[in-house]
């Protein structure tokens, strides 16, 4: 190489960095060669060239010359035409006919007299200039430097192209490694949808096979306080009585894990939803609970159109709405407040209480499968509402959320997207609270 590197070659990071934004760091200098018998003409050229702040190689005559270019390469070859043995114009041949030098610029150094012929026989040899002499030093500087700049440029290339080679190969590489993780998770994705699925079969033929024998269960045990009544001890009755009310309850247990594995496994067809409907539908089924407890539940119509399944909405609203009376405070009678509010295609169904509220660190758990608080203890429940809720909002598209103040209440919210036909109104509008 012409240019000599003091510091490692283009795999540093800094040198990467300069060749890829367009300069070539300071300390790469080019070498340049002053070929001349006569030590005190190398010295003054060497004087001259010093300015130029690169490399000066000397070579005493055209022989030492071809030996210095087996070593190395240069960026320029000053070179003297007179000198005995081999002349500047066979030196300049045979530094042609090697390869790593055929395209080395040469310039000649010629005096006065024998410029017009040298001039000519130098150009047909494959010298790029000639200088005269005497030299004029301002002259010789130039010439050089035109020849310095060229091979920086010429240098900076071939780094640049040597940096996009490593950055495509990088990216190349960077490709197949992305290429290969994908259909790695796309395999994991797959195998972890095969095992849902089968655990979900698994959930609902467990879940619907086992109501059959435990409802035998408690009817027998339930035939035996009726039937045999006078027959039995207080602690066979007791007995009976704790059986029929662990069947009921695993049974509710049964019946919402089914519910659950429906809202998985089963087609979800989608059309537009009338909320109002929907909680006038839920009124007339849980109105009697509402008046024994001595609830109040108000409804913010209109609650306009979602996008959904209907049934799921009922099956959400219900489980809701159930909570709100459930969880209900000891020492004030439950008042459910049902609203909706719109923001960015999506209406958003608030379903509030004034109950016992969640506390702070159980608000990210409660939508998981059986989780129930410490506080549900004497509520009766499974803990899969939540869980419903939850998976029935996601598979109509929708999200579910809750905010609570531990003593003073709840709300619930489901975001459903509005139907196209219903969007009317797109103003955003916080909640009320
Ligand atoms: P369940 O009602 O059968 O216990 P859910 O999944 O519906 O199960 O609710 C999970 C838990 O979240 C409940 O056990 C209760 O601790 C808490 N929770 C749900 N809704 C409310 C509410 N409105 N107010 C206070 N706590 C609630």
């Amino acid at each position: 190489m012409p240019i000599a590197l003091e510091s490692p070659p283009v795999t540093s990071p800094e040198q990467s960095h300069s060749a890829g934004s367009g300069t070539l760091p300071p300390e790469l200098k080019a070498d340049i060669l002053l070929v001349d018998d006569r030590p005190e003409k190398l010295l003054a050229l060497e004087a001259v060239l010093a300015e130029l702040g690169q490399n000066i190689v000397i070579a005493h005559s055209g022989k030492e010359a071809l030996r210095k270019l087996l070593k190395q390469d240069f960026a320029l070859i000053l070179l003297d035409v007179s000198m005995p043995e081999m002349d500047g114009f066979e030196t300049a041949s045979l530094i042609r006919q090697r390869l790593n030098s055929e395209h080395t610029p040469i310039i000649f150094v010629t005096s006065f007299g024998d410029s017009d012929n040298h001039i000519t026989r130098g150009y047909s040899l494959g010298a790029v200039d000639y200088i005269v002499t005497p030299i004029i030093p301002e002259i010789l500087r130039a010439k050089a430097s035109v020849f310095v700049e060229l091979h920086r440029k010429n240098l900076l290339v071939k780094m640049q192209a040597a940096q996009l080679q490593r950055d495509l190969r990088a990216r190349q590489e960077a490709e197949r490694r992305i290429l290969h993780l994908n259909q790695e998770l796309a395999e994991r994705v797959q195998a972890l949808t095969d095992v849902n699925q089968e655990l979900e079969a698994f959930n609902y033929s467990i879940s619907h096979d086992l109501r059959a024998p435990l409802r035998a269960m408690s009817s027998f045990a339930s035939a035996l306080l009726n039937e045999e009544a006078d027959r039995l001890s207080p602690q066979g009755a007791d007995y009976s009585h704790r059986i029929v009310s662990a069947a009921k309850y695993m049974d509710a247990l049964l019946r919402d894990l089914l519910d659950y594995s429906r809202l998985t496994r089963e087609a979800m067809p989608l059309a537009a939803a009338d909320l109002d409907k929907s909680v006038q539908d839920l009124l007339t089924v849980i109105d009697p609970e509402i008046r024994e407890r001595g609830a109040t539940l108000s409804v913010e119509k209109p609650l306009g159109l979602v996008l959904a399944h209907e049934p799921t909405v009922q099956q959400i609203l219900g489980n809701l709405v159930g909570n709100g009376l459930k969880f209900a405070a000891t020492d004030r009678p439950a008042k459910i407040r049902i609203y909706t509010t719109e923001t960015a295609g999506m209406r958003r169904l608030w379903v509030e209480d004034n109950g016992i509220g969640i506390r702070p660190d159980y608000l990210h758990k409660i939508f998981g499968l059986f989780e129930r608080l410490p506080d549900a203890r004497n509520v009766p429940g499974t803990g899969v509402g939540l869980a419903i809720v939850r998976k029935g909002a996601e598979r109509m598209g929708g999200r579910v959320g809750v905010e609570s103040q531990c003593g003073q209440g709840s709300r619930f919210w489901v975001d459903l997207p509005i139907p196209a036909s219903d969007k009317s109104s797109h103003a955003e509008q916080d909640p009320p609270r």
